[in-house]
């Protein structure tokens, strides 16, 4: 849509394909329906929360930043708000704004957009794309934009279809993998499903290397973890062999080994003669206690002044890294984006064009771009959609 939009004002004569019913509708179910649309911070602090190629979409930022993407929804007469973490919202809360606003945008620009139609191939004609064919009929053009997303979340349209148009035209594709998606576990966690935890830390090691440690919210699920922390690192190992992973919860990351010894001390010192399962009620919310009193193997109506120190300190080595079952990736279509794609390598950041067949240009989720949560990835698209929308041969 941002390309087509970009593409008309410099008067192109434009036509968007979109084989759903209508326009946006992974957009219509982003944000939890809210569309968190871009993220009002500084451009350098941008690439931090960018994890795949974050050099590659360095020109197409500063060339449409999230300052521009604003003043363009506000321009076109869209009321915003900015929340916790520069998350940026329309102030009605509603997607469908949003999505409502760049179909305006659409139609005021003289973009013609065909519904209900699927594109099949790419005409390529010795290594220049002059086009499009879709199940209804050929589209002949002087450039054509591939902006059909990631794999995930199927309902919203997601297909491999951009995928196979670039390998037509000789490009590589990166595995795609799930990014910003729940953790399951082998077994998962039906009697916890639902529990929250805050100030946690999420750790987790591979080979016994740590290699993530985020700070803040979770949540168990009936097939392993999930929430804010969670779906952070998954973006983050997901190219690492599954089975060399293993997972942590350090229920205490304010506190180090011995200050949470110490703590557990005063608390077992408070009251001698309570049971351990009763023991954790002021460090653990109430529904992990057995599930922690059986990582510990201990009696759990054993006295805590019968406890040892070797199995006081086993129960401080276990509050801070409280051991998941084996991890298994979720599905890719449980993913809020998708990590591979377009590889990057082969298409030129200043703009967007193919560097292996003219007049074909990428944008959006379908290139091996991903980023973390706050309004990054739809702001991905947005830059890289503007870039090769403007971008002329
Ligand atoms: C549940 C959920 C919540 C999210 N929340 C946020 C959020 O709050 N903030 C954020 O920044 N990101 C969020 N994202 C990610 C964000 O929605 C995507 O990164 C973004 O929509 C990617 O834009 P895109 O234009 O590249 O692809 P899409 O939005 O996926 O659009 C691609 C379009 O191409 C069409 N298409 C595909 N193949 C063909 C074909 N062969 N012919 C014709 N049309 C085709 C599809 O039907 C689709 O409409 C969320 C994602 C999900 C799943």
């Amino acid at each position: 849509m941002m390309s087509a939009i970009a593409a008309a004002q410099l008067n192109n004569d434009v036509t968007l394909i979109e084989k759903n019913e209508k326009l946006g509708k992974k957009m219509f179910i982003s944000g939890k329906g809210r569309c968190n649309f871009t993220n009002d911070c500084e451009v350098e602090e941008f690439f931090k929360n960018v994890i795949s190629n974050p050099k590659f979409v360095y020109g197409s930022l500063y060339s449409f930043s999230p300052e521009n993407v604003m003043d363009f929804f506000v321009s076109h007469g869209l009321k915003i708000k900015t929340e916790r973490g520069n998350r940026v919202f329309p102030l009605s809360d509603k997607s469908s704004d949003v999505i409502r606003t760049l179909e305006k945008a659409l139609e005021s620009g003289g973009v013609r957009v065909k519904l209900n139609e699927r594109v099949t191939s790419l005409i390529i004609d010795s290594g220049v794309c002059v086009g499009v064919k879709t199940e209804k009929g050929e589209y002949k053009a002087d450039k054509v934009i591939v902006a059909t997303g990631g794999v995930s979340y199927k309902l919203t349209g997601a297909a491999s279809d951009g995928y196979k148009f670039a390998q037509s035209a000789g490009h590589s594709i990166v595995a795609p993998v799930p990014a910003l998606a729940p953790i399951n576990t082998k077994f998962g966690y039906r009697k916890l499903a639902g529990l929250s935890l805050k100030n946690v830390a999420f750790k987790v090691e591979f080979n016994g290397k740590p290699i993530v440690s985020e700070f803040g919210e979770m949540l168990f699920t009936h097939e392993g973890v999930s929430g804010p922390i969670v779906l952070t690192a998954s973006s983050k190992i997901n190219r690492y062999p599954v089975d060399k992973l293993k997972a942590f919860i350090d229920f205490k990351p304010a506190l180090d080994f011995d200050q949470l010894d110490k703590r557990i001390i005063r608390d077992f010192d408070e009251a001698p003669t309570k049971q351990l399962k009763n023991a954790f009620d002021k460090l653990l919310p109430s529904r992990m206690i057995d599930a922690f009193i059986d990582k510990l193997m201990l009696d759990k109506y054993k006295k805590v002044s019968e406890v040892s120190r070797a199995e006081r300190q086993s129960i401080v080595k276990i509050m801070k890294n409280f051991p998941l079952d084996e991890l298994r990736f979720a599905p890719i279509d449980q993913a809020i984006v998708t990590a591979g794609g377009v590889c990057v390598k082969e298409v030129d950041p200043s703009t967007m064009q193919s560097k292996l067949c003219k007049n074909l240009y990428f944008a959006g989720e379908v290139l091996d771009i991903d980023a973390l949560t706050g309004g990054f990835n739809i702001q991905l698209a947005f830059s890289t959609g503007h870039l090769a929308g403007i971008s002329d041969k």
